[in-house]
Order: C-alpha cells, then structure tokens, then sequence
C-alpha cells in the first residue's frame, strides 16, 4: 500500500508541495482519458510525443489529485488542494516506482525478450502453468520503457510467477527495462531482423537484449540464434547441436500435428504439438524447457503442450447484426486487459448505447479488492447494459449502476440471448478463454462473405505517431479521411483519429462527412469538393468547406448572407501548380478584395497541394510551389488582417520538405501504413485483404483455365479457385499471372483471366488445401507497379462488398 508520502520518498524528490500526504496511490496515470480510478490515481506528465503537461488540468478536472510533473512552476497554483512532486523526469520517475515495487517480491519472475514470440510464449506459459500458479503476466504488448513500468506495477501480493515481457527498438533502452523486471528466469525467445531500425549488426541487438540477464541465474535460449562466444552468452541452450542442454534430435509434420523428439540429461522424449508452422514449433520448445527449469515431470509436461490452443489475440470489431457493433475479446479477462477493451470501447463512437458481456475471472482473482475495483471500472464507463457470466461475478450486481442481468454459465446466456434486445448499440464481448464467450460473438456478428479487409487499428495509431514524430514544434495535424479513408472505413478509422487528438480530418465529399458527423465525429472537417446543392448539409453538419473558385465564394457568401450567419469557417485553395482546384494568383487580389468585406466569412486556413512531393527529379518545381505559396498566404494574411493556418505538404511532403509544414500538415497514405518516400520509416502494414480457397482441381498439361482459354497449363498442374474478381476490385489486368498471391508464406501467381467474383491460383508448386487463407495483396506497392497504377488505386478500388473486420492488438 502506498501514498503520496511514500512514493515521495521512493522518488526522493527535493522539490514537492502536499496538499494531502495520506492520499492513497494505488493507480498511475499517464494519459489522462484512460483513467480508472481517479481517487488513488497517480498522473506522470511524461514527454513522449505529447507533452503530458497538457493534460494535467484534464486529469485534474477529472479528479485526479496527485502529479509527478517536470517542468512547470505552480507558485501561483491553480490547484490548491492537489499534491506535486517535481522530479527531472517523469518517465524515469514512474521506472523507479515500478523498480521498488518489483522489489518487494520474491517470486520467480521470467523476463522475456526477442524478436518474435514474446506474446505467443507469455499466452501458452499462462495455459500451461495456470493449474498451479496464481500466475501474473504483463498485458497485451505493454513491453516498453513506459509499458513495462505499467506492467510491473501490477504485481499483487498474491501472484506465484511473474511473466513480463521487455521490448526495446534501440540501443540503451534495456538496462531502464532490467531494473523494473529484475528477471529470476531469463527467456531469449530468438533474434530476428525485425525492428532492426536502430541497430547496426544483429550482433549488437542480441547485446542489447542480453542486458536483460545481467544478475539472472536461469537464462533459456536457443543456441542457433546465439553465437558460439564462450562465457558471454551462457545459460540452459536448446537446439540441434550434441552440445545444446536440450537437444532436438527430430521433428517430423504429418496433418495437423508435430512430433518433436529431444534428448535430455541421456533420456529420449516425444513431444506432439498441435501445430506445424516453424514459428509455433520455436515457441512451444520454449515453453517446454521453462516447464523444464521449473520442475515439472515430462508426462504432464507432454500432456500440457498437447492440449495447447493457438491463439486468436486480438480485439476484433466486427459488424453485428441489428446494426450492433461487436467488439470480440474473448481470449483473456483480467482487469489490466478489461481496461485496454474498455478504453477501445470508449473511443468507438459509432452508436451512444454500449454494453459489455463480461465472463468471470480465472481463478483466484476474484478478491474483494478485484471486485471493487471492478465496480469502479464499470460504473466509470456510462454502460446502458451489463451482462455478467458466472457466479463470481454476482455480488457486484447491486454496485452496478446500468442494467445488469446475470447467468451462471455462458450456455444459459446463449439460451437467452434472443430475448436480449441488442440494437444499435456496440457490444464488448470480454472474458476468460474456458467461458468460450467465442460462441456468443459468433450468434451475434452478422454472416460474413468470405473475402474480407483486414484494418488494424492499432497500426493506423502507430502510423499516426511516427508522423507526430516527424513534426516540427506545434505544427497541426490535419487527416485526410478521404474516399472511406483510402478504403479502410470511414467511423471506425476516424474514431481512432479523433482519440488521439487530431486537429482536423478532410473528406472529399459533403456525404462523406455528414456520414462521420452522424457517428458521433467531433472534430472540425474539412470538405475539398462542396458544391451548391451541398451547402445546407454543410451547415447542419458543420463541415466546413473548401473555397476554390470565385464563383463558389460568391454562392456561398450569398447562401450564408440568407440565413444572416457570420464568421462561417471556410478554407481557402491556391492553385500553385496542380491545376485542379483553386484560385490562381490573378484571381486571388479579386477574392480577397470580397473577403474583406465579406463578415459570413472566417478564414481558417489557406492551402495548396503539392503536385509531386515524392519526386526528387521535380525538387526545383516543388520548391517553387512552396515559395509561391507563401508568398500569396502572406498576401491573404496581410489583407485579412487575422491570422490564417497556412499548409502545403501532404505525407511525402512531410518527410522530403520538413521546412515546409508550416502551421498544418495533411496526412494521407502514410497513416495507412504506405511509405512513398523511401526513407525506411518502418511504417506498420494497416490492411490486409484475405480470401479463401474454395476448390483445387487437378489438371493435365495443356488443358487451359478460365474464360477465353486464355491461362494455358504447360505441366500438370494444381489449379486453386478463390474468391475474388474485378467485381471486388481485383483488378482484370492482374491475370494471367501478373497478380500474385500468397498462401502460408508462399507466393503463387494467377492463371488465366480474372473473372468477376473469382479468380484461379497455380499452386502446383505449393501445398495448400480448400479453405485455406489466400492474402490477396503481399505486397501491394509492387502489385500497383506491376499494372500501371499506384497503390492509392488498389486500395479506394476494394469494393464495399469486400467486408472490414477491423481489430486493434
Ligand atoms: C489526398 C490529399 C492529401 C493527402 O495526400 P497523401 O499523398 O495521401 O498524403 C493532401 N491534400 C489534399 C488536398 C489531398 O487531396
């Protein structure tokens, strides 16, 4: 138990003010619209790509009382009854919090660190040990400097083994990392090249993640991705080698299953897993020789790792039916994780009404104090609907503020679930994986056609901060939200950009933003193309327009002097080169000249468009474009005698002109994970199209595939039918083997023409099966190359009927 005393001394801060040195801390905060318990809260006003110094008046108003703060002076304060503790650094401060609080256990706690796997190893550890252990594991993917604090911070008196899982994308960043984990056990998962950004050898990031073990007694690893260096790397090794500790003598595939056979101390032992994929394989040995370190016997360690169920992790948003949203998190249920699904709830702002159907927890987490912070969780959340499952849950049901309606077993909730009334309204759908709650969301999500666009979420947030990275001091950020966001979605797109505190979104058509406003969308948007008819939509909705022209200057002055409105916000467009839409500059004295005496009118911004950002042979015309602007901007400025936001650069703008960004910035494709600029910005990938196979047919050489006998078979061959055609916006011309698709890692080309709702693979090289998982687009910055076109068309060409599963991991 701490107060703010005793965090005081922890952080021994010299420089404090104590309105109430009681005040209990059970809770830290670092963003202040993800608070859960406001009375115990702690806020760190962390640096990070927002200053959270911002926000401490949010989180003040929201009840907050006690901060850790850097920079700013309140000798005045405006907040007389709260307590502040100065430190240099919050983020470090919040380190050592969560470093003493790691010390105060002496359980086994296993660190794990590497490339990939790290979540998948943390998921099947907790399957497989949870019989015996009251097991803690860090939630999600919290495994950074900020992350990993959060994560440690959680660890209760009544956790027997800890998992905690250390991320790091840099040198330097693992030390602040070793001391808050302090890891007993030390698991290397592998080393891979993914994010390689910053560092320069393989070598150095195994170095780095190495740090991790400094004073762990027990390190796991597989030899093959550690060099032979003696006494640098050492530990318990698994592998292929006579010398490895665990050494695999075999692994052999048939169907679904793999038997793994190993050596250890002289005896021999087989394993069978239920997977195949060499990833899997990887992570399951991991898991046996941690089962192994802790002393487990090997029948119930190969009964254990028997039973192992893949993991399928991630939140999903899916389409209900009644015009329900559902949010599917069926895998987990533990409060850190019930918050991150709860937080994803809140930012969806499709319908008002939301309910939550909530399984018990795993074992031994129903405490009384689990229970009132339950309560305090949901009673935060404005829920019209409660529906609990099982009987752990029930005596919460009196402290809830919504409806709330109870079942003993997911099975009697099924039995009922018809008579509930869900209606346009978004249902979070969370609990532990032995209450199958999978079952509900399956009856509830409308039927799907089976190809589908995948959009996540969580890499469009990403996206959005390496673009917040790149900006200059206090430049706006405007997102272009255009054409069903670049075919990713309209809300559910924009709810994510508008949670993140974006300053404007743009769309390209009048409906398109009425569309956002009617889900709930709150920030200010742009229209680039409003027209006449449009004008009364404009106003009800408040979308504010695009000028472009004289003549539709003049019509909507004209629109706004009928209706006696003043100090409308519109955006004015220069045309510096692009000549699509604009004012040129001879126009522009005239426009300016009726703006002046034109009171409808408030100029917010004024922009132009750069024709050719990305194109280093067209540096010269771009520079000039800038220059032209500003110099026509300062002109309107000047006239206008207010200050106007001044723009120009769109993503690759961005990036190849950071001297151009001016007061805004408009972002496009980058958010959506396409990186025009080639400056390896490590975008995250933010759609995937996937379809399945509905046939395979086997074919002798020179009988032809498809229409007009165009796919002609030079060998017997194994033909795939999948399904997507033009009609879903795979494009006629990527027949005949100019498309390629991927199945289980494999690249395979089309044959013959593309038909309308269909198109066939040549697998014969391959192995795949009907029904197997077709990606459609592997890389679809070359596909759009391979025809002619650009990226930017493939994606807005995905037809509506193409459904959006959105999810967010
Ligand atoms: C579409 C658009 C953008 C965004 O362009 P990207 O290349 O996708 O970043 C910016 N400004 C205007 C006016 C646009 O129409």
């Amino acid at each position: 138990m701490y107060t703010i005393t005793s965090v005081l001394q922890i952080l021994s801060a010299e420089h404090y003010v104590l309105a109430d040195g009681g005040l209990a801390i059970s809770e830290l905060v670092y963003d202040s619209r993800k608070i859960s318990n406001v009375e115990e809260g702690l806020f760190f006003a962390i640096k990070g790509s927002r200053d959270g110094h911002q926000f401490i008046s949010d989180a003040y108003e929201k009840g907050i009382r006690s901060f850790v703060i850097s920079d700013v002076d309140f000798s005045t304060s405006p907040y007389p009854d709260a307590n502040f503790i100065w430190v240099g650094d919050a983020l470090k401060a919040i380190q050592a919090l969560a470093a003493f609080h790691r010390m105060q256990f002496t359980i086994p706690v296993i660190g794990i660190t590497g490339s990939n796997g790290k979540t998948i190893v943390k998921e099947w550890l907790h399957q497989l040990l949870t019989s015996e252990h009251n097991l803690y594991q860090s939630p999600k993917s919290y495994n950074s400097q900020l992350g990993v604090a959060l994560s440690v911070w959680n660890l209760r008196a009544d956790h027997t083994l800890a998992i905690i899982e250390a991320g790091i994308s840099r040198p330097g960043e693992m030390e602040a990392l070793r001391k808050m984990i302090d890891p007993s056990i030390g698991i290397l998962t592998n080393i891979g090249t993914a994010h390689m950004e910053g560092f320069a050898s393989k070598s150095d990031k195994l170095d780095e993640k190495w740090k991790l073990f400094k004073n762990t007694p027990q390190i796991l690893f597989p030899s093959s991705y550690v060099p032979d260096t003696e006494n640098i790397y050492n530990g318990f090794t698994w592998g292929t080698k006579e010398s490895d500790d665990f050494q695999i003598l075999n692994i052999s595939t048939e169907h679904t299953e793999t038997k793994i056979t190993a050596r250890y101390q002289q005896e021999n032992l087989d394993f069978v897993i239920p997977f195949q994929d060499k990833a899997s394989i990887e992570n399951v040995i991991t898991c046996i020789v941690v089962m192994i370190q802790l002393g487990y016997d090997f029948t119930i360690i190969q009964e254990r790792i028997k039973g192992l169920k893949p993991l399928e992790m991630r939140l999903q948003l899916k389409r209900g039916k009644n015009n329900c949203s559902i949010i599917d998190d069926t895998y987990s249920n533990d409060l850190a994780s019930l918050q991150i699904a709860l937080d994803f709830l809140n930012q969806q702002n499709q319908h008002t009404q939301k309910s939550l159907i909530l399984s018990g927890f795993v074992d031994a987490q129903s405490t009384d104090k689990i229970m009132d912070k339950l309560i305090h969780l949901l009673n935060n959340q404005l829920l019209k609907r409660v529906v609990l499952i099982d009987r752990s849950l029930f005596g919460i049901i009196t402290a809830i503020n919504s409806e709330v309606l109870c079942y003993e077993s997911t099975a009697e909730l099924i039995a009922d679930l018809s008579r509930i009334n869900f209606n346009n309204e978004t249902i979070l759908i969370k609990g532990a994986r032995k209450f199958h709650l999978e079952e509900v969301s399956q009856l509830l999500v409308e039927k799907s056609h089976d190809t589908v666009m995948e959009i996540n979420l969580k890499a469009i947030e990403s996206n959005l901060m390496r673009y917040r990275s790149l900006l200059q001091k206090d430049v706006k950020l405007m997102a272009m939200v255009k054409a069903f966001s670049y075919g990713s979605g309209s809300f559910e797109v924009a709810n994510v950009l508008q949670f993140n505190k974006l300053d404007y979104l743009t769309v390209a058509f009048v409906d398109e933003g009425v569309e956002l406003r009617k889900a709930g969308v709150t920030l200010p948007i742009m229209v680039l193309s409003p027209h006449e008819g449009t004008f009364g939509d404009i106003l009800s909705y408040h979308l504010e327009p695009e000028i472009y022209s004289k003549r539709i200057l003049n019509a909507f002055l004209q629109f706004l002097a009928d209706r006696q409105i003043k100090d409308y916000p519109i955006h004015i467009k220069l045309d510096t080169g692009m000549h699509r839409l604009g004012f040129m500059k001879n126009e522009l004295d005239d426009a300016l000249t009726t703006l002046q005496k034109s009171p409808q009118v408030k100029v917010v911004s004024v922009f132009s468009h750069l024709v050719a950002s990305a194109d280093t042979a067209q540096k010269e015309f771009t520079a000039h474009q800038i220059q032209e602007f500003k110099r026509l901007a300062g002109a309107l400025e000047s006239v206008l005698e207010y200050p106007v936001l001044k723009h120009i650069c769109n993503t690759t703008g961005i990036v190849n002109w950071p001297d151009a960004q001016m007061d805004m910035v408009r972002l496009g494709i980058g958010l959506y994970g396409i990186d025009l600029s080639d400056n390896g910005l490590h975008l995250e990938p933010v759609s995937a199209v996937k379809t399945t196979i509905s046939q395979i047919k086997q074919l002798n050489a020179a009988e032809t595939v498809g229409y007009d006998r165009k796919g002609v078979l030079k060998r017997d061959s194994h033909i795939a039918t999948v399904k997507i055609g033009y009609a879903d916006g795979y494009d006629r011309r990527l027949g005949n083997g100019i498309g390629k698709m991927m199945i289980a890692g494999q690249i395979v080309p089309t044959i013959g023409n593309v038909c309308m709702d269909m198109c066939m693979l040549d697998i014969t090289d391959i192995i795949a099966n009907e029904g197997d998982e077709v990606i459609v687009f592997p890389d679809l910055i070359q596909t759009a190359k391979d025809i002619g076109t650009i990226p930017y068309e493939l994606l807005v060409g995905i037809s509506s009927r193409v459904k959006r599963v959105y999810f967010y991991e």
